[in-house]
């Protein structure tokens, strides 16, 4: 275990994982008040037209939450990796949906940029995500999930500018965005090492928005098909460097999957705190179902589950913000934290009996929407090939 043990970290006044600092606390509040409140009205309506409200896609943008890490000079909060969580988490215990629309925003699309893009790139595209531009990220197809490097996508090189040709699958975000971060092989003799991140614009000639996937949960996130027939893209576009794509691919997801164990362990609070609610209301024997012991333990247990994912989640993204090792802990964080999310659902639908199962109570959305916990930004299995290469020194 040597080689998952705590990775050094020595701090003079170590602090509980879960204590937040003023301004996280502030955030954290802030978030969790605008959920409660403008978003839980609409959950519903949003999951049954499967379809986003442009009006709370309108008041993130104005609160800050699509360009929270962005710098403060280009127009963004200047926050942090940590604050990205915090607001996933809280986004995800009222609508996981909304949650992954921040998070794709946040911890994929703006952190690759923060790390790879040109003075004149963040120049050029923070002010627009911090202001009104959504952002997607592009790496699967339908060749190519898990093996993602396996990509059809060809870009080829025409000195000032690249054609790129191929189909994007299970783009989240793609029916709102307005900007990109696409993975294309430019050098395929070269396999992996070919493979180069492109920014592209929805108006570039040759790029396309397709299909829109019709799911089972987080409806009211748009999940669409990209189609790209010799899309022109400026030279300038390349994020970091020419064949460096993979690289930029693997870390963003590494960072990325944290954020999706934040939504697993919002939208696990999110099923608990229903279930709790029910269980103090509903009589049957005389007395609120909440006073048998058979019922005080479900929820006990899911609590539990919820603060051990949470305490992975929060340890993750602290390394990751003081600039660690978090490889093993992202995954370790995602994988469990799917794992409990889906688990908690599934028991809240039982604590609410049968009510549980109708569109009338909020738990039975809650279980569609944590099985895609387990499937994107890397299966639940390559989840566990990260943690087993970590284990065995590979
Ligand atoms: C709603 C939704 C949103 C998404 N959003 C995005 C997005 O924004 N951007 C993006 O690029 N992609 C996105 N994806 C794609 C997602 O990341 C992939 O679906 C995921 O990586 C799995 O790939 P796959 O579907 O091809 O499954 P496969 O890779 O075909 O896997 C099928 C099964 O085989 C298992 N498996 C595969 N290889 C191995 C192995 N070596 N060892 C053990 N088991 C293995 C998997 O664990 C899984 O159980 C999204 C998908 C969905 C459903």
């Amino acid at each position: 275990m040597a080689a998952l043990e705590q990775s050094g970290v020595q701090v003079d006044t170590p602090q509980p994982l879960t204590v937040l600092t003023e301004d996280e606390a502030l955030f954290q509040s802030t978030v969790r008040q605008f959920a409660r409140e403008q978003i839980t009205p609409h959950v519903r309506a949003m999951d049954e037209a499967a379809a986003f409200r442009k009006e709370i896609l309108a008041q993130f943008f104005q609160m800050g939450l699509m360009g929270i890490e962005i710098p403060e000079e280009y127009g963004g909060q200047g926050g942090t990796f940590f604050q990205a969580v915090l607001a996933v988490e809280e986004l995800s215990a009222v609508d996981p949906a909304a949650g992954v629309i921040v998070d794709v925003q946040n911890t994929l699309s703006i952190n690759a940029l923060l790390r790879w893009a040109t003075p004149q790139q963040k120049a050029k595209y923070f002010p627009r995500l911090a202001k009104n531009t959504v952002a997607a990220y592009a790496l699967s197809e339908a060749g190519s999930g898990s093996d993602a490097f396996a990509m059809a996508t060809r870009a080829e090189d025409r000195g000032d500018q690249f054609l790129i040709t191929g189909r994007k699958l299970w783009i989240t975000n793609a029916a709102e965005a307005g900007l990109f971060l696409l993975f294309a092989n430019a050098n395929p003799e070269a396999g992996y090492k070919g493979v180069t991140a492109f920014l592209i614009e929805r108006d570039f000639p040759g790029f396309q928005v397709g299909k829109k996937e019709d799911k089972l949960g987080i409806r009211a996130s748009s999940t669409c098909e990209l189609i790209l027939d010799n899309c022109k893209v400026p030279r300038a576009n390349v994020l970091g460097e020419f064949g460096q794509g993979y690289k930029i691919a693997i870390e963003t997801l590494n960072e990325g999957r944290i954020a999706i164990g934040a939504q697993m362990v919002g939208l696990a609070r999110g099923a608990l705190g229903h279930a709790v609610s029910y269980a103090k209301e509903r009589k049957q024997f005389g007395k609120p179902i909440g006073e048998f012991q058979g019922v005080q333990f479900e929820l006990a247990k899911i609590a539990v589950d919820v603060e051990a994912a949470r305490l992975l989640v929060y340890n993750a993204a602290r390394l990751k913000d003081a600039g660690r090792p978090f490889t093993a802990e992202a995954a370790m964080a995602k994988y469990f934290a799917s794992e409990i999310a889906e688990n908690a659902a599934s028991k809240a639908i039982e604590v609410h009996g049968g009510v549980g199962f109708t569109k009338d109570y909020p738990v039975e959305k809650l279980y569609r929407d944590a099985k895609i916990g387990r499937i994107y930004e890397g299966t639940s299995n390559i989840q566990l090939m990260t943690i087993a290469k970590k284990l065995l020194g590979k």
